[in-house]
């Protein structure tokens, strides 16, 4: 029973995204087709990186549990977490952000991969 317990369930990724409903169906799209099925952990939360705090300690928590290898992080166009502050440019400052607080603070080596989601579900990779 213990050694039941103490058994390993061991992911490929974490997918953070942002809970606006417009985008649900792009997003499941596109991890269906990038990642697979039963490959991720999956953090829905508004704003996405917006409160990295809340994301990194899921993260951190992912790792531990899941022993992920890659954070994906999912920001979009028109997000209401951002309201009138949520340009393109923004978007893409939180994102690698997020990234370099990764980089700095999980104990994990990490793979980070930054997506800006257009309202038309066009995934633009950011770097
Ligand atoms: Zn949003």
């Amino acid at each position: 029973m213990g050694e039941l317990m103490a058994e390993k369930h061991i992911t490929d990724a974490i997918v953070v995204h942002c809970i606006d409903f417009r985008f649900q169906k792009y997003i499941n799209n596109w991890i269906s087709e990038n990642i697979g099925e039963e490959n991720y952990d999956r953090l829905s939360i508004a704003g996405s990186v917006f409160d990295f705090e809340t994301v990194f300690k899921q993260v951190q928590l992912s790792g531990r549990l899941h022993e992920i290898k890659k954070a994906i992080f999912i920001n979009h166009e028109d997000c209401g977490a951002y309201g009138t502050e949520g340009n393109k440019e923004r978007h893409a400052a939180d994102l690698c952000a997020a990234r370099e607080g990764l980089d700095e603070r999980c104990a994990r080596d990490l793979a980070v991969e930054l997506y800006y989601l257009h309202l038309d579900g066009e995934f633009e990779r950011v770097s």
